[in-house]
This record gives C-alpha cells, sequence and structure tokens, in this order.
C-alpha cells in the first residue's frame, strides 16, 4: 500500500482534507506545514478505506496511520446506531505508526467503519474520520461494469430494433429438457410485468446466438461451439418469461435479485447455464454473468439481438463475452487477470476491459492462448474442458 511509503506522508495533508468534517479528532488537527516542520505532529489518526463499494464476501481495507508515529491497539470499529462497535484490533508500526485492518462484509447495505487508537499511558485516544462503505449482493464474477459500449461504429450498422418477423411465437414457461441432454445454454427472452412481448424476437434471438456461435467456432479447438438447448429441428429453443416488477424497477436492480426470481419464474435445471435476452436498463453495465446466468441488458447500451447479427456486431460481441464469462473466465489465476473475469493486456482479447479501445477487427478468444483458453497450464486450467462445448449442433451430442 502506498501509504505505508515514506514518500506518502507529504500527502498525509491532503489526503486528511478530504475526510474533514465526517468524524471526531481527539486533537485540534495541525496545518498542512506540520508535515514538513520539525515539530512533533499534532496526535492524529488518519484512515482510508480500500474500495468504497464491495460486494458481500469482498475483502475491505481500512489502511491508516497514527501520528505521532508509535506501535499503539487500534481498533476497527462500526457505528451501530449511536454506537460504535469494535470488529476487529491490530497494532500499529512503531516506526511509521501504519495499520491495516479487514473486514469481510456479510450483509448489504451502508457500512460506517472508523479507525481508533486506544489510550495507552500518556497518549490520549484518538479516532479517525468516519469512512462509509456501500455493500451490495456479491456478483461472480461482477462484470463489465467498465465497459464502454460494445458495438462498433463501422458497417454493418448496428440494428437497434427487433425486426418484426414470420417465424413462430415464442414459447411460454420453463423449459422441459430431456434428461439424457448434455450440458447446454439456455436462451431466455425475459419481459417484465408491463412489457408486450416483442414480434419477431424469437427470430433475432435465435440469430444473434446461431451467429455468435459460428464466431466461436472459428476460435476453438476443434471447432467446437456452445451447446445450446435445441428443438427437434435443431433449432436454438428460446424460451419467454415473465418476471415479476415493471421495467423501471429492473431499471435499478441489484442482478441478485433478478437471479432469484427468475430462479422462481424459470428454475434453472442442474446441467443448464442461461442466457437472456431482457429490454430494460441496469445499473451494472450492458452485461453481467453470475451464478450461471447472463443477462444482456438491452436498454442499457442500446444492444438488441437482430436477424442481421453478425459477430463482432448487433448483440453478438456482448453475447459472446457474457457467455465466455459464463463458461469460467477469466480465473483469478491467469497470468493477465484484471479482475472482475477480465483481462487488461491485449484490446484484441474478447474478455479485454482495460483503457484503451477495443480492436473490433480482430477479436479474438484469449489470443496467444495464455489466460483462458487451451493455456497448457494445469495449474490453471482454461474453459476449454467445459461440458458446455459441443462440436456439432446436436443437443445429444
Ligand atoms: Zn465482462
Amino acid at each position: 500500500m502506498s501509504l505505508l511509503k515514506p514518500s506518502f506522508r507529504r500527502a498525509l495533508p491532503l489526503i486528511a482534507v478530504g475526510l474533514v468534517g465526517a468524524g471526531a479528532v481527539a486533537a485540534p488537527v495541525a496545518g498542512a506545514a506540520a508535515a514538513g516542520s520539525a515539530k512533533p505532529a499534532a496526535p492524529k489518526l488518519t484512515a482510508s478505506l480500500t474500495p468504497k463499494a464491495a460486494s458481500t464476501g469482498q475483502t475491505v481495507t481500512l489502511t491508516g496511520k497514527v501520528k505521532p508515529a508509535a506501535k499503539r491497539t487500534i481498533r476497527l470499529e462500526q457505528a451501530t446506531g449511536k454506537t460504535w462497535k469494535r470488529l476487529a484490533t491490530t497494532t500499529s508500526v512503531k516506526k511509521t505508526g501504519a495499520f491495516k485492518l479487514t473486514l469481510v462484509p456479510a450483509t448489504v447495505g451502508t457500512i460506517k467503519l472508523r479507525a481508533a487508537a486506544t489510550k495507552a499511558g500518556r497518549s490520549k485516544a484518538l479516532v479517525s474520520s468516519t469512512q462509509t462503505i456501500m455493500v451490495s449482493a456479491a456478483v461472480t464474477p461482477p462484470c463489465c461494469k467498465t465497459n464502454p459500449s460494445p458495438t462498433p461504429g463501422s458497417t454493418p450498422a448496428p440494428v437497434t430494433g427487433p425486426t418484426p418477423s414470420p417465424t413462430p411465437a415464442p414459447t411460454s414457461g420453463p423449459i422441459i429438457t430431456p434428461s439424457a441432454a448434455r450440458p447446454s445454454f439456455r436462451a431466455i427472452y425475459a419481459v417484465a410485468s408491463d412489457q408486450t412481448p416483442v414480434a419477431g424476437k424469437y427470430a433475432a434471438i435465435t440469430a444473434s446466438a446461431n451467429a455468435t456461435n459460428d464466431w466461436f467456432a472459428t476460435q476453438t479447438t476443434g471447432g467446437v461451439r456452445p451447446r445450446w438447448v435445441r428443438d427437434g429441428g435443431g433449432a436454438i429453443v428460446v424460451s419467454t418469461v415473465r418476471l415479476p416488477r415493471p421495467a423501471a424497477a429492473y431499471d435499478t436492480a441489484t442482478f441478485a435479485s433478478l437471479v432469484s426470481e427468475l430462479g422462481v419464474a424459470a428454475p434453472t435445471p442442474a446441467n443448464q447455464k442461461t442466457v437472456l435476452w431482457f429490454d430494460v436498463k441496469s445499473p451494472n453495465g450492458c452485461g453481467v454473468t453470475g451464478s450461471g446466468l447472463s443477462v444482456l441488458f438491452e436498454a442499457a447500451c442500446n444492444i438488441h439481438p437482430a436477424t442481421s447479427d453478425v459477430f463482432p456486431y448487433g448483440a453478438t460481441y456482448l453475447t459472446a463475452h457474457e457467455m465466455t464469462h459464463n463458461f469460467g473466465a477469466v480465473a483469478s489465476c491467469a497470468p493477465h487477470a484484471s479482475g472482475g473475469g477480465h483481462v487488461a493486456d491485449d484490446n484484441r482479447d474478447l474478455l479485454y476491459a482495460g483503457a484503451g479501445a477495443r480492436d473490433w477487427a480482430n477479436i479474438t478468444l484469449d489470443p496467444g492462448h495464455d489466460d483462458y483458453y487451451a493455456t497448457g497450464n494445469p495449474a490453471c486450467p482454461g474453459i476449454e474442458s467445459s461440458p458446455y462445448w459441443t462440436a456439432t449442433s446436436d443437443p445429444l451430442s
């Protein structure tokens, strides 16, 4: 942590300014000049929380320093009503006064934390400013929050709406799959309580999923592709599922709440994963994958499946991206894993989420096969061994 570096001392007053007002400090805070002067620093306890927002089960770290530097007992405290409850205790480093405390929040909501140095000899008790963290439900892997719109701007132009089509109407209700079926993705067209199913959506989803599958076959060993639940004629089955809340509610709904509602409306068979197209916004980005469920939030980034879809246009890139997360990529052990199931080293990578623009003309499934596909590294296996790949379109093969 940079807090432990001596060079950080100069920046400390600035950090302290950012925290002013939220909590009490036992002694008057010395001016910025104190950091550079020879005078002993006024007793002070600074603390900073990383990250500022977390999901349940994620480790949150409170780092800080006590001044003057000394070995002191430091508590991590949480506001519970008007009192502060001790969660953990550590000891600051004698030479630097630095300390580090961690917490793994288990419940969703806002948590107020602070560090407190207990009274010791002539040293007064000190408390840091209050640090607030938002805790949301865990989504594994958290996905795509930072993605720019994955729709390329060049031709063929992305189609922004489903195309009316004479193809069969979507089927209703949960999918019943032959028990003999191998592990498969099921396609769901989700409809909010106040939405009307759009004619042609079935054709748009199947076309987009087929185009995505065709691209996967160009990338994989042996030309395998994701196995989908298909009908007797070999077509991908799209099931329409009505969800209980109006569309506006889903615009801000947590992913975890969607997972649980789908679990009631259309429980997932044990040998299936789900790809769900839903024309609502999302607080989490264009697409999210977790718990075996990939959701394409169509209105979030105006990305809709269409019969004209060809990779990487329309919804195909996003579908491939989320399905690859659903296969289990990118494991945190991958050499270029950058967190959240992404890599940051190569802008051609399907799961690239670095700072630069994607190389849309050359999107590749793990270029160089060094992170998550056919890496040949038994210590960090890739997704090529997943049972959800198939060499044919036969759901029983
Ligand atoms: Zn992603």
